[in-house]
């Protein structure tokens, strides 16, 4: 027997122009704000750290814990939680974007780590995409085509459903569009270059482009970008595994006992429909960390979770 608990915290939510009302409607979050574009779910972002709220470690944000209790999160070496979890609600199309690595970050970006990330589709109108790579060959032509704004050349738009998995590479341009959800897994960094932001205005002004910074990082040709469909067979599937974390599936039917001991931790969201995890109550938008040590989760009910781990 483990005196390890299940650590389930408080999300931080971020209103944004393009936010939409899911988060609130289909896990019923409790807040007041309106179009919640993301929501933090397992962040130990400076200034938006989400709080625990089990008992012993009420109160503690993410880095609290990581630094006060390593124990919990098997003495990984890592200075910071190396992880961010959060749901993404976009009511209109997102701004393109591209992430920088970990190299380019330390230099240009104050020693943050670059951004390697992935989603799973929580939710997408029938025939919907989204943009995940470009067409061009060279940086001459890829140039050319954003110095003539041929955007609609250069951009890759690709088919995405409900239950997809998308990888995305530091340097492969990226954006969700309007009525996609997504639950967004990544290294525990808010480092974001706009590309195209389609010419839209804010209060009067285009948003800042960081299109300097996002022609050095997007990689020419582009190979890394990848979608596939996932299962919804009972059980746990591999979605996808790299150097810094590897992200599963639970298709909990009835019953599924979830072994963690051979990770330094795990973070367990759910993302679609009801449950318990040993005995607590669990629902869409739920999440928490299984500490080291704390061995299996026994979780009941018609569920699914997405897990992930450090590697
Ligand atoms: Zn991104």
């Amino acid at each position: 027997m483990t005196d390890r608990q299940l650590m389930f915290f408080n999300p931080v939510f971020k209103e944004k122009i393009w936010g939409g009302n899911k988060l609130h409607d289909l896990f019923g979050y409790n807040t007041d704000k309106d179009n919640i574009g993301e929501c933090w779910a397992i962040s130990a972002q400076p200034g938006s750290e989400s709080t625990c709220t089990t008992k012993g470690f009420e109160g503690k944000t993410v880095s609290e814990l990581w630094n006060e209790s390593p124990e919990l999160f098997g003495h990984y070496d890592s200075d910071r939680f190396p992880l961010l979890v959060k749901f993404i609600d976009a009511k209109e199309d997102l701004s393109i974007q591209v992430h920088p690595s970990d190299e380019y970050a330390r230099v240009h970006e104050n020693g943050s780590l670059g951004k390697q990330e992935c989603w799973y589709v929580c939710d997408a109108p029938e025939g919907e995409h989204v943009i995940l790579g470009h067409n061009a060959k060279t940086r001459e032509e890829f140039n050319t085509l954003v110095d003539t704004k041929r955007y609609d050349q250069l951009l890759c738009l690709k088919n995405i459903k409900k239950a997809d998995f998308v990888k995305i590479e530091p340097g492969t341009v990226h954006a969700i569009m309007a009525g996609t959800m997504v639950l967004e897994i990544q290294q525990n960094s808010d480092i974001t270059y706009r590309f195209y932001d389609y010419d839209r205005l804010e209060n009067g002004k285009p948003r800042t482009l960081h299109l300097e910074q996002a022609k050095e990082v997007i990689n020419v040709p582009e190979t890394n970008g990848f979608i596939y469909s996932t299962t919804d067979e009972a059980g746990i599937h591999e979605l996808y595994s790299c150097k810094y974390f590897t992200v599963g599936k639970i298709n909990v039917k009835d019953t599924f006992s979830f072994d963690t001991n051979d990770a330094f931790f795990c973070t367990v969201t759910c993302v679609e429909g009801s449950g318990t995890a040993d005995g607590t109550p669990i629902s869409a938008g739920s999440n928490f960390i299984v500490p080291k040590g704390y061995g299996t989760v026994t979780f009941e009910g018609n569920m699914t979770l997405i897990v992930s781990r450090p590697e």
